[in-house]
């Protein structure tokens, strides 16, 4: 095949094989930063502890009773007057009806001792309030914070009286119908809603008491333990700065619609008792991702090894390129590298062909003939200067394009130069001679007329005695070593 029809399938070829392996190659960095995302998410989920099993724990320990008994003795009687601006912890007392707060009892020891086991979970940074309601409408409530108030005490409108209270506080009926069976271990845990009066994100943990206050009294409530989302889950919703996600969120809904361009990923964090699942979410926009992805080792290495197969590339195109276009036996380039713009680059061409050639694979043998050419190729390039050309044009016959030469008169000079150095080989007992035709390069001329005319001075050689170089003067063909009768003549 003609190199330059190698070189247009091979343009094509490098220019899809590039584009293939670019796209293959971006395909798989994002992937692999899509997986590592994943990877990441995981990982922050599994080291998450399940804040719902450490509150249950928390809420076992909390005894309500402690809290019941202390507000029989306090509310509604005389209820100290509220002590402002010292630093102190507090017991709320409100009324669900109106939503008054009717008790602000500020807490001094020994009375404060009774919340000793309430601390133990308040010191949990995610614990904003721990209260109770029961069954006289009245919610306390205690709060680490005296600045705070008791959440929840607007959106809880049921009448508490009026529901019957196993059902009611044990969760089955309400919170978790589908239950046949709701234990006091099993907390009603509410979703994610804004805790209006800290505007923080809570969970609050339903726990259900009963507490028997007298002959067949029975006092019976929630103890509602809020915990905010932000601290709680903070890990997942602050992930390392390399994962940086648009937007998180923690949240009980399986499917949150994600936005329009947006890469969407979801992971269950942890389970509540009644087998509700937490997840947490992480989208990207389409830019961040890409931004993500552009800042990944993996793309850092897609970098070096594209760079790297490029050069391989091109290496192996140029040495293909060579390879193609260099004769094996003479390594003298062949003869599909004459273009147009090669032959109008030089002055002058010669073509020329080794006088009896055939004889020579005849007597001597053909690895003798392929020696006699080796050794012209090498005669050829040791007398023609570096900017010249010599190919080989097929068999024993081969082109010389010359440059910078001024006038007829230098190219002369160098014909005649080639035509007295005989080339001599061991392998034969006489010079090897040639013949040859030597033209100017006119600007009108194509690669086939010059060859042509090239040819037709080698004819005219050959006819004459051979070992010989022919030139036009003018019209007329003339021999650069002139003819035996001739010199005589002359
Ligand atoms: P003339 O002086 O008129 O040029 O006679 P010639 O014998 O040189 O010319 P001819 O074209 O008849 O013979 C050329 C021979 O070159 C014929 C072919 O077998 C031989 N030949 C062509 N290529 C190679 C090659 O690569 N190696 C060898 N050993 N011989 C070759
Ligand atoms: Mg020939
Ligand atoms: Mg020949």
């Amino acid at each position: 095949m003609a190199w330059h029809k190698v070189r247009n399938e091979y343009s094509k070829l490098t220019l899809l094989g590039v584009t293939l392996l670019i796209l293959t190659g971006l395909g798989s960095v994002f992937y692999y930063t899509y997986h590592s995302l994943r990877r990441d998410m995981n990982l922050i989920t599994a080291k998450q502890k399940n804040v719902f099993d450490v509150f249950y724990q928390r809420a076992k320990i909390l005894e309500v009773e402690n809290m019941v008994r202390y507000a029989d003795l306090h509310l509604g009687q005389d209820i100290p007057a509220p002590v402002n601006g010292l630093d102190t912890d507090y017991l709320y007392g409100f009324d669900l009806k109106t939503q008054q707060r009717f008790a602000d009892i500020p807490l001094q020891y020994p009375a404060a001792n009774l919340l000793n086991t309430f601390r133990y979970a308040l010191s949990y940074p995610e614990v904003n309030n721990i209260y109770t309601l029961w069954n006289d409408h009245r919610l306390i409530g205690m709060v680490a914070d005296n600045n705070v108030l008791p959440a929840k005490l607007a959106s809880f409108e049921m009448d508490l009286m009026a529901q019957p209270a196993w059902y009611h506080y044990f969760g089955c009926a309400d919170f978790a119908p589908s239950r046949t069976f709701c234990s006091a271990d099993e907390a009603f845990v509410s979703d994610i809603e804004i805790d209006s009066f800290s505007m923080r994100n809570t969970i609050v943990m339903y726990f259900p008491f009963i507490h028997q206050s007298g002959l067949g009294s029975y006092k019976y409530g929630l103890l509602g333990i809020n915990i905010s989302v932000d601290e709680a889950f903070r890990d997942v919703l602050l992930p390392f700065t390399n994962i940086n996600p648009t937007r998180t969120a923690v949240s009980f809904n399986v499917a949150e619609p994600c936005r329009p361009f947006h890469l969407c990923l979801k992971k269950s964090l942890m389970r509540t008792k009644a087998g509700t699942d937490l997840y947490l979410k992480w989208s990207y926009s389409w830019l961040d991702f890409i931004k993500l992805t552009l800042h990944s080792a993996a793309f850092e290495i897609y970098l070096i090894a594209l760079l790297l197969l490029m050069v391989t590339w091109k290496q192996l195109y140029l040495r293909l390129r060579t390879l193609a276009h260099t004769d094996h036996l003479t390594r003298l380039p062949r003869r599909d590298i004459l273009n147009q713009r090669l032959l109008h680059e030089h002055d002058y061409l010669m073509i020329l062909d080794i006088d009896n050639f055939k004889s020579i694979n005849d007597l001597h043998g053909h690895s003798i003939g392929d020696a006699a050419l080796t050794a012209f190729a090498r005669y050829l390039k040791g007398n023609i200067r570096k900017i010249d050309t010599a190919i080989r044009w097929g068999g024993e016959e081969f082109i010389v394009l010359f440059r910078g030469m001024g006038n007829d008169d230098m190219m002369s000079q160098s014909a005649k130069r080639l035509l007295t150095r005989p080339l001599q080989i061991p392998e034969l007992p006489d010079p090897i001679t040639f013949s040859a035709g030597v033209i100017r390069i006119r600007d009108y001329l194509t690669v086939t007329e010059a060859v042509h005319m090239a040819d037709e001075l080698l004819y005219h050689v050959k006819q004459h005695g051979k070992h010989n170089i022919a030139c036009y003067e003018g019209t007329t063909i003339r021999l650069i070593r002139p003819l035996p009768d001739e010199a005589e003549s002359a």
